[in-house]
This record gives structure tokens, sequence and C-alpha cells, in this order.
């Protein structure tokens, strides 16, 4: 199966914006995508849908093969914790915590047992070059270095699917292309990822491409298959 399927996806928040219009999407396992359009298209909302953290007004939704909804909220959440890793445009981490705790408390709804997850945390935190830095706290670290935290955490459960809105919308370029590294060898070793940007180089740099205006898709591009340009 896809390991996210939209069909026919409507989305209207209280208050009447039709933010999703009609979005059929299926992307299938070790996709890179890169999802653009213009502020205020539904970009967002599209991956809060895909993200399961809002629920559909109409349509049918399916992540990894489960149709959301005929799954309850606790169900839906236990199915987030395994199936998703989350990086946003602002870091969201916890300044009282240092690099490790920060990763290890993204670790707990993920299944990984209480004993493993300093480990696990530790081991993520190698992945994305940041090994030296495990007690560092997130005013002891720089921007680049805060979001390659934010991805530790949302890769250490080793989620199938990464959802990544602008990710390096708060950094400068050369932090960007450290974190767009990191998600360019986690695409490699398998993981599926889609991006929002704004940033035409970084969607160029995604294999396939899709464009949202008006709260519907407009044009999908490439197979899906191929690698990232480098
Ligand atoms: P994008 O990410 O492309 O900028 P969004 O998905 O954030 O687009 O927004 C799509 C539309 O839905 C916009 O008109 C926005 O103002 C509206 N919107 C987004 N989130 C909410 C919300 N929680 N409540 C009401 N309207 C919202
Ligand atoms: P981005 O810049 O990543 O597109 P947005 O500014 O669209 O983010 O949205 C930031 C947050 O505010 C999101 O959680 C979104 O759901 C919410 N939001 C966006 N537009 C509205 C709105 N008109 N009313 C209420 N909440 C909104």
């Amino acid at each position: 199966p896809y390991v996210v399927e939209l069909r026919a996806v409507t989305k209207v928040y209280p208050g009447g914006v039709h933010a999703l219009r009609g979005v059929d999407l299926a992307v299938s396992g070790g996709e890179l995508l890169a999802i653009v359009g213009p502020s205020g298209s539904g970009k967002s909302t599209m991956l809060h849908v895909i993200g399961t953290l809002d629920r559909p007004t109409g349509g049918t939704v399916r992540i990894g093969g489960y149709d959301i909804a005929g799954l309850s909220d606790r169900e839906l959440s236990a199915l987030r914790g395994r199936t998703l890793g989350f990086v946003f445009q602002q870091f969201h981490l916890d300044p009282g915590l240092n690099a490790l705790d920060n990763v290890a408390e993204g670790l707990l709804y993920t299944g990984v047992p209480r004993g493993d997850r300093r480990e696990r945390a530790a081991a993520a935190l190698e992945r994305v070059g940041l090994g030296h830095r495990l007690a560092h706290r997130p005013n002891q670290l720089s921007g680049g270095e805060q979001q390659r935290v934010a991805v530790a955490r949302a890769v250490a459960g080793d989620p199938p699917l990464i959802l990544a809105d602008e990710p390096t919308g708060n950094l400068d370029s050369g932090a960007g292309t450290e974190v767009l590294g990191v998600l360019r060898d986690l695409h490699a070793a398998g993981t599926t990822i889609a991006i929002i940007t704004h940033d035409m180089e970084i969607a160029e740099w995604c294999p396939r491409r899709v464009r949202v205006r008006d709260g519907r898709i407009v044009d999908d591009r490439g197979d899906g298959t191929g690698r990232p340009a480098q």
C-alpha cells in the first residue's frame, strides 16, 4: 500500500475557510516530495492532515494503509508515534533540556522502551553530526544545530515517514544546507519525506514536486523514484 493516500480530501475550518478543496495524493515508500505553493494555499493544512494532527472535513486519509476515520484519537496518536516524525520551521525544542533529553523526550510515544531511549537519542544525534553536543542546551547551540536536534528527535524512533514544514525557513544558507544533507541521507536510507518549502532550489532538489493553489493540487511532477540531484 501507499505510505500516504489522500482521496477527495477537503478541510473547512470553523469560520468557513475552505483550506483544502478536494485533494488526491498518493505517496509511495521511499519518496522525497516537495509541497510548494503560495502562502495560504493549504500546504500546512495538507501536512497537518497527512500527519493526522488534524482530521479532514471530507474524503479519505490512509496512513500506512490505515483509514484514519476508523481510528479513535488514542489509536491515532499511537499510529502517529510509530509512523511519523515532524520537523517544523520553529524548532520547538524544550529550552530547559539538553540535546540528549530533548531527543529522548521525543521517544515517549514511539514504543521505544524507557531504558533504551537515551541510547537511541544519542545514536540519532550522532547520525545528524551532533554526537559532541549531547549536553548542550538549545541556547548553547546555533540555529542549524538546534534544527538538527529537532531532526534527530523526529528520526530517533525510525519512523517510515518524515514531514517537514519549512525546515530551513529560519536558517542561514550554510545551516540550511546541513539540515538538507541530513534529510538527503535519511532519504537515501529509505525514509519517505515530504517537505513544505518556498525555496525553489529545495523544491528542484526533490524528485517529486506537488504544487498547491487555493486548496487544490494543480501540478504533480516527477516519478518520485529518482534520487536528489546531489
Ligand atoms: P499555507 O501553509 O499554504 O500557507 P495554510 O494551510 O496554513 O496554507 O492555510 C490555508 C488557509 O486556511 C488560509 O486561508 C489560512 O488562513 C486558513 N487556516 C489555516 N489554519 C487555520 C485554522 N487553524 N483556523 C482557521 N483558518 C485556518
Ligand atoms: P506556515 O507559515 O508554516 O504556513 P501558518 O502561519 O500558515 O504556518 O500557520 C501557523 C499555525 O497557525 C498553524 O498551526 C495553522 O494551523 C495556524 N493558522 C494559520 N492560519 C490561521 C487562521 N487564519 N486562524 C487560526 N489559525 C491559523
